[in-house]
């Protein structure tokens, strides 16, 4: 046994309604994070973690992301995603990938088997398909097309995207983020989701994932921000991540976002709504809530 105390959270998206039962979700992301603690008590490395959960948001259909993610201007889905690793800041992204069940799988695949960082469009697809990652046959049915049901808005639909942290026992940090984007967007239209940076980050200090209008999360560096204000500002974490939504909020942005340390500190604020969140802390309790 060590010190070193392990962590984990998840976000389902900012953005939901009050009006709508969230039940489902909100059980899903606790068994997420009971399954998470497993592993991660018996010394699972916190990126396994991080990709294994995000694999199962994505095909569970109940986000905006994955098998639930809305679908552009064109009617086409377009999906981005993001891995990160603290200790090592490896990452790897893809952006307006079409055609592929996993996108977390291929962000993981770019990093680990190519020398770039971030692959989109058309390359994203050649390289999924080269590396024989699980094609989607056939789109009208694999996606669950929750925006056509009527009690849904284009506002829920336009923040869903999914996100986890993890600290492992070996005070590795790891993040991850996967999105099918805002509702409606512009085809070729790429979000904070697969930019490290923008909408994810993990050093050897603090991991952050982000949800909520991407564009103002990219103009705000959120994820950067968080870790820098941490890293070289000497801020607390909720100080941190209060003044980067503040300076979304002063963009005319809302979201919200889930930032861990390896001291196994975490926060999950929003100014959004709620969000869609789970957590794991380092004494064992487990939350998971919307609003
Ligand atoms: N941030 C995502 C994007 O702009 C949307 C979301 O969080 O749901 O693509």
């Amino acid at each position: 046994m060590t010190d070193q105390p392990i962590a984990m959270v998840i976000h389902g998206g900012a953005g939901p309604l009050k009006s709508r039962d969230y039940s489902r979700e909100v059980d899903h992301m606790r068994a997420l994070i009971e399954a998470g603690r497993e592993r991660l008590n018996a010394g699972a490395a916190a990126l396994d973690v991080v990709v294994d959960t995000i694999v199962a948001l994505e095909a569970s259909g109940l986000y905006v992301a994955g098998r639930g993610a809305s679908p552009n201007s064109d009617g086409l889905y377009e999906l981005d995603a993001s891995l990160m690793d603290g200790p090592t800041r490896r990452a790897g992204a893809v952006a307006a990938l079409a055609g592929y069940a996993s996108p977390i799988t291929a962000a993981r695949a770019v990093m680990e088997h190519t020398p770039h960082v971030l692959l989109a469009g058309n390359g994203a697809a050649a390289f999924a398909a080269a590396r024989g990652l699980e094609a989607i046959a056939d789109p009208a049915a694999w996606f669950t097309h929750a925006w056509r049901d009527p009690g849904k808005t284009a506002a829920e639909l336009a923040t869903g995207t999914v996100g986890c942290l993890a600290l492992d026992r070996s005070g590795a940090l790891a993040a991850g983020t996967s999105t099918g984007g805002v509702f409606g967007k512009m085809p070729g239209r790429v979000g904070d989701s697969p930019i490290p940076g923008a909408g994810v980050w993990a050093d050897d200090a603090v991991a952050v994932s982000c949800t909520g209008a991407g564009e103002m999360f990219i103009r705000a560096a959120v994820a950067a921000q968080v870790a820098f204000r941490v890293r070289f500002g000497g801020e607390t974490l909720a100080r941190a991540t209060d003044a980067a939504l503040a300076e979304v909020k002063a963009l005319n942005g809302d979201g919200g976002l889930i930032a861990l340390t390896a001291r196994g500190e975490l926060v999950m604020p929003y100014n959004s709504a709620g969000m869609k969140r789970a957590a794991l802390y380092p004494d064992g309790r487990i939350v998971s809530a919307v609003f």
